[in-house]
C-alpha cells in the first residue's frame, strides 16, 4: 500500500497469550510470501482490499488495553500472514507504541529482505518470533514453496542487531521430528544462543484443514499430528543443550 498510515489487516485478537509474553493485542496482517502445506491461516493469503485499518484507528484501539499490558508484562504482536510485508506501517505504529512504553513483538516467517526499513524496525521491536519451517533448503521449498536462504539471512540479521528472539518450530512428523533433524537444528541454533530467549515447539495440528476446504484449496498434507511422548523427547533434547523450551500440548 502506498500510504504507510494504512494497512491491510485480516483481523485482531485482544486477549492473546501465545504470541509473546503476557497478555497481547495481536494484529494479523494480510498476505504472505509462503504457502506452507500446514498453514492454519490460508485466509490471510489473498488480499482483501476492503479490510483496511488506519494507524490512528489501531493505535487508539490498542491504548484501551494499556493497563492489561502493564499488569501482565504483555504488549502488541504483529502476526499474519506475514506482517513484515507491510513493514513501513508497522514501523510507524511501533514508534508510537514505544513512546508509550508498550512492548512490541513481530511474528515472522523471515522470508523478508533486510532493507533499511527493516533495519530501522529492529530498533523499535523488542522481540522477534521467527518461524523456522525447515532447516534443509530443498525441504523448505517443498513445504512452503520457497527455499530458506532469506529466512536464514534474516536470522543472521537478528544476531547482528542483537535482537531478542523466540525460534518457532512446527513439529511435523516425517518432516521435522526425527532425531537427526532435531540435532541438526540444535547445532545450527547454538551459534545464535546469545539472542535466542526461547525455543517454541508447535505440534502440528489439522485445525486449519477446514479453512482450506472452505476456500476451495486442496490440502495435500497427509501427515498425522504427532504423538505426545515424541514431543517431550524433543523438548528434552533442546533442554539438554541449554535452551529454554516452550511446548504447547
Ligand atoms: S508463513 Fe504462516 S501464514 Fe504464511 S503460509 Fe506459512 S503458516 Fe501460513
Amino acid at each position: 500500500m502506498d500510504n504507510d498510515k494504512k494497512a491491510y489487516i485480516h483481523s485482531v485478537e485482544t486477549g492473546g497469550t501465545v504470541d509473546g509474553p503476557g497478555i497481547r493485542y495481536v494484529i494479523f496482517f494480510q498476505m504472505c510470501p509462503l504457502r506452507c502445506k500446514f498453514c492454519h491461516n490460508p485466509d490471510t493469503w489473498q488480499l482483501q482490499p476492503d479490510k483496511i485499518k488506519t494507524e490512528e484507528e489501531l493505535f487508539n484501539e490498542i491504548m484501551k488495553y494499556k493497563d492489561f499490558f502493564a499488569l501482565s508484562n504483555g504488549g502488541v504482536t504483529v502476526s499474519g500472514g506475514e506482517p513484515l510485508l507491510q513493514a513501513k506501517f508497522i514501523l510507524n505504529l511501533f514508534k508510537k507504541l514505544k513512546k508509550e512504553n508498550i512492548h512490541t513483538a513481530a511474528d515472522t516467517c523471515g522470508y523478508i529482505e533486510v532493507d533499511e526499513i527493516i533495519k530501522e524496525l529492529f530498533a523499535y521491536t523488542d522481540l522477534f518470533l521467527l518461524d523456522i519451517k525447515h532447516l534443509d533448503s530443498p525441504k523448505h521449498l517443498e513445504l512452503t514453496g520457497k527455499d530458506n536462504k532469506k529466512v536464514l539471512k534474516f536470522l543472521q540479521a537478528l544476531k547482528e542487531h542483537n535482537k531478542k528472539t523466540w525460534i518457532r518450530q512446527v513439529l511435523l512428523p516425517e518432516w521435522t521430528m526425527d532425531e537427526s533433524y532435531i540435532n541438526h537444528l540444535i547445532n545450527y541454533l547454538k551459534d545464535y544462543k546469545n539472542i535466542i530467549e526461547k525455543i517454541e515447539l508447535l505440534p502440528y495440528h489439522e485445525m486449519g484443514k477446514e479453512k482450506w476446504t472452505k476456500l476451495g484449496l486442496k490440502y495435500t498434507l497427509t501427515t498425522k499430528p504427532p504423538k505426545k511422548e515424541a514431543l517431550f523427547d524433543i523438548k528434552t533434547m533442546f533442554e539438554k543443550n541449554g535452551f529454554d523450551v516452550l511446548l504447547s500440548v
